[in-house]
């Protein structure tokens, strides 16, 4: 993992002395013994009736009571586990302390977007895997529910200024794509006094963050704020704008842009390549998503078709799946189900992700693999038919690798199959741009430090240089390209 905003770590002799003073205010034993926060959460029997967010954040008791339980360690391991390198203890102390604009402070220094990383970011792979509670064998810090309690308790208290911005360089940048890679990128350019203009595909800014991600585990609201705070800045955002199409790379030179950064995503569906993938009612994650979350269907006054279904399968077992699966509750699917090829300990998605499909009703049907759709006389999925799995060896992964059960193939009736079995990156800047080096996975092959790419004037990052990664890594990406696209211009 890249921790490239570690100096933000160093404490201030004035910051050390209150540290002090707190570390003393409690022994050890004291804040050990404190159980961990629990998430107060919408009831799923209502939940499923709605897109309300289903995690309703701390209260100010329970965040300061959580915070009291970071043993503020003088090497802390939490810190190496943020792919931003996040100084946790620093935010968390703040916030034992009831200085809560402080703790925003501290984590607006390395995070662009702490209201959405402290909602859905997988802390417990990352930063609260490496608490040292684990060691004492008790829960860890709830670093995440912290980071959006500090988030959100500045936004929603109307204190936080913009950042200072340096006088206009006379410089122009453009941005590909309006993600979290284009969003942090956006900030820290124009923060350097670039004129910035961000280019989306889409009628919406924020990329997964709004088309991908649902209401209901990120509201629509938290990622506005921050686009609004950017264009408030003065960054410019140009909706429904295609680069490749719309724009070519020709046009941007010729636009006068000194430097792109490109963060096209990797919004390309896969599927499995197996008979009947293509009758109605089997369609990617992707399209179900942003049908449902960014074009209104289903909603009174949208004309975007609905595709509903009784009885759902998903196929996959990662965040998307997830979030594909509790739509179609909420969506109005009497039964809906995860079909999984390997067993629930092997699935990528978010242990809370998984948690709540459960208490929502959410079947999983693991150590299955869907082979042939079959249709109805009109063409309409009808049923699937899936090969019984069972565990093998390890493979590249380090998961055990799913084999078949010769011969145990069962059938079972859906109306509605929704395949989230990956995606790949978008292929229309790397095919639309002469010159621009490409992987064999199809990802912009960029220098591993400064993100640079085969031309000199581009910079990636973000999932269409890593193919599908996570929202924490795009914005560190972004930071980064930042850092190297302004270290270049400045040098000519
Ligand atoms: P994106 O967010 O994909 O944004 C790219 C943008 O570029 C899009 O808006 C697209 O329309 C635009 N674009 C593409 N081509 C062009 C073009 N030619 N011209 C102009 N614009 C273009 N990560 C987590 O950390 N936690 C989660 O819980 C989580 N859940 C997820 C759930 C879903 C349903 C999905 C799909 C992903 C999830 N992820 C999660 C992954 C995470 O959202 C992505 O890794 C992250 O959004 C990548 O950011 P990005 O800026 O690279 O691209
Ligand atoms: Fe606090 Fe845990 Fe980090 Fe130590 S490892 S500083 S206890 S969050």
């Amino acid at each position: 993992m890249n921790n490239d905003n570690q100096q933000s770590n160093t404490i201030s002799p004035r910051d050390a002395k209150w540290r002090e003073e707190l570390r003393n205010s409690m022994s050890a034993k004291q804040r050990t013994a404190i159980p961990r926060a629990k998430m107060p959460e919408l009831d799923p029997a209502f939940r499923v009736t709605c897109s309300a967010e289903v995690n309703q954040g701390l209260s100010q008791g329970q965040a300061m009571l959580e915070a009291s339980r970071c043993m503020d360690c003088p090497d802390p391991q939490c810190v190496t586990g943020c792919p931003v390198g996040i100084n946790i203890p620093g935010f968390i102390k703040n916030i034992e302390r009831g200085h809560f604009h402080e703790a925003a402070v501290v984590l607006k220094e390395t995070s662009a977007l702490p209201a959405v990383c402290g909602r859905v970011c997988p802390q417990e792979r990352q930063c609260e895997s490496r608490c040292i509670y684990h060691k004492m064998k008790k829960q860890p810090v709830a670093i995440g529910y912290l980071e959006r309690f500090a988030a959100d308790t500045e936004r929603l208290s109307g204190t936080g200024e913009l950042p200072a911005r340096l006088a206009p360089n006379g410089k122009k940048v453009a941005v590909v794509g309006s993600g979290p890679a284009s969003l942090s990128f956006a900030g820290d350019m124009i923060r350097r006094g670039y004129e910035v203009t961000v280019y989306e595909a889409l009628h919406e800014i924020g990329g997964v963050l709004k088309y991908g991600i649902p209401e209901f585990r990120l509201p629509n609201a938290v990622v506005d704020v921050e686009i609004d705070a950017l264009a408030a800045q003065g960054v410019k955002f140009v909706k429904d704008c295609v680069i490749g199409k719309t724009l070519n790379y020709d046009d941007l030179l010729n636009l006068g842009f000194d430097g792109i950064f490109v963060a096209s995503g990797a919004g390309l569906p896969r599927f499995m390549g197996i008979p009947g993938e293509n009758f109605i009612g089997v369609l990617s994650s992707n399209e179900y998503l942003t049908r449902i979350n960014l074009m209104g269907a289903g909603r009174p006054g949208w004309a975007t078709p609905a595709p509903a279904g009784k009885r759902v399968a998903v196929i996959g077992g990662g965040n998307t799946a997830m979030d594909s699966v509790r739509t179609a509750r909420r969506m109005g699917a009497e039964e809906a189900f995860i079909v999984y090829r390997r067993s629930e300990a092997e699935m990528p998605a978010r242990v809370e992700e998984v948690k709540h499909a459960k208490e929502e009703g959410v079947k999983f049907l693991t150590l299955h693999n869907p082979v042939e759709y079959l249709a109805d006389e009109n063409g309409h999925v009808r049923a699937m038919r899936v090969q019984r799995m069972e565990l093998g060896d390890p493979d590249e992964s380090g998961r055990r690798s799913p084999v078949p059960v010769e011969g145990a193939i069962d059938e079972i009736p859906v109306d509605l199959v929704i395949v989230s079995v990956g995606v790949s990156p978008n292929p229309l800047i790397p095919d639309s741009i002469e010159g621009l080096e490409v992987t064999r996975r199809g990802t912009i092959a960029v220098n591993d430090l400064t993100l640079q790419s085969s031309l000199p004037l581009i910079f990636a990052g973000g999932d269409i240089v890593r193919g599908g990664a996570t929202v924490i890594l795009a914005m560190g990406d972004g930071r980064r390209a930042a850092q190297s696209m302004h270290e270049t211009l400045s040098a000519r």
